[in-house]
C-alpha cells in the first residue's frame, strides 16, 4: 500500500514549517517529490528514517527556490558517496527549465571533481508533457499544469489499489485541467491561507489560492480526497482551522497535513 510522507507542507518563505516536499512510498521503493529550499531536506529524510542511499528517484516540479535548492545539498552528499564507490542508480525527472537550472546550479557551485562525479553518475531526465514512465514501481504520467509563472509539471498515477492520485504543484489549478481531475480519488492542491486572511498573505497576487477558493473549485469535480499543502505558517492549529474552512465548501474528505505527517492512500 502506498503512502505520502510529507517532509514539508509550507510555502516558499516559511520559518515554522519546511517548504512543501514529500515522498510517495510503496514499502519497497519511493519517489521524492521536490526537495525544499535548504539542507533541511537531508534532516527531514533522516527524521523519517531515510538515508540518501534509500532515494533513487526525484521529481522536481519547477525551478523555484523552495522546490529546487534542497537538491544541491542532496547532490553534494551524493557526490561524496560516489567518490567512495557508491554506484546505485540515481534519477532526477523534471521539465526542461528545471534541467537547465539544475545543471547551471551545481556546475557553478561545486568543484570540478564533484561536477564530474554528478555528470557521470546521475541521470537527469527531461520530461515531455504527457509522458508516462514507470518509476519506483508506479506508472506515472507527468503533465504540464499550464501555470502563469515558470514551467510547472504535475503528475498522475494509478495506485496499486486502483485509485487515482494527482499532484498539481503549487499554483492555483488552471481550469483546463478540471477534466483530468473529475472523480479522482486523491488530488493534491496548494492552499496558501484562510479566506479571511487573504488580505494579509495575498494568495491571489502570488498565483496561489485560499482554502475556500480551492474547495469551491474542486467541489463540483467529485474528488474523493483533497490534500491541501504549501501553506503559510502562522497558525499552530493549522490543521484544525484549514479543515474547518474547507468543510464548509467541500463535501468529501479533506486532508491538511502537518510537516512529517504520513497519509495512507487506502
Ligand atoms: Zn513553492
Amino acid at each position: 500500500m502506498e503512502k505520502l510522507i510529507m517532509l514539508g507542507t509550507g510555502h516558499g518563505f516559511v520559518w515554522n514549517l519546511y517548504n512543501t516536499c514529500f515522498l510517495l512510498e510503496n514499502g519497497k521503493e519511493n519517489l521524492l517529490v521536490d526537495t525544499g529550499g535548504s539542507i533541511d531536506i537531508v534532516h527531514r529524510l533522516e527524521e523519517k528514517g531515510y538515508k540518501l542511499t534509500d532515494i533513487h528517484n526525484i521529481f522536481i516540479s519547477h525551478c523555484h527556490t523552495d522546490h529546487i535548492l534542497g537538491l544541491l545539498w542532496i547532490l553534494k552528499k551524493m557526490s561524496g558517496l560516489f567518490s567512495k564507490g557508491y554506484s546505485e542508480p540515481f534519477n532526477i525527472y523534471c521539465n526542461q527549465e528545471v534541467t537547465n537550472a539544475i545543471k547551471k546550479l551545481y556546475s557553478s557551485v561545486f568543484s570540478d571533481a564533484k561536477v564530474k562525479a554528478i555528470d557521470e553518475k546521475i541521470n537527469i531526465y527531461t520530461l515531455n508533457d504527457g509522458e508516462k514512465l514507470k518509476i519506483a514501481g508506479e506508472e506515472i504520467t507527468f503533465f504540464d499544469v499550464h501555470p502563469k509563472g515558470n514551467q510547472l509539471y504535475g503528475f498522475e498515477t494509478v495506485l496499486n489499489n486502483g485509485k487515482k492520485l494527482i499532484f498539481l504543484g503549487d499554483e492555483t489549478c488552471n481550469p483546463i485541467l478540471y477534466d483530468r481531475l473529475i472523480d479522482a480519488d486523491y488530488v493534491m492542491h496548494e492552499a496558501f491561507c484562510l479566506d479571511a486572511e487573504e488580505s494579509i498573505f495575498k494568495a491571489y497576487e502570488k498565483r496561489h489560492s485560499t482554502v475556500k477558493y480551492v474547495c469551491e473549485t474542486m467541489q463540483p469535480l467529485n474528488i474523493k480526497n483533497l490534500i491541501l499543502y504549501h501553506t503559510e505558517d502562522t497558525h499552530k492549529n493549522k490543521k484544525e482551522l484549514y479543515t474547518e474552512e474547507a468543510q464548509k465548501y467541500f463535501n468529501n474528505n479533506v486532508i491538511v497535513p502537518n510537516d512529517l505527517d504520513e497519509i495512507v492512500l487506502d
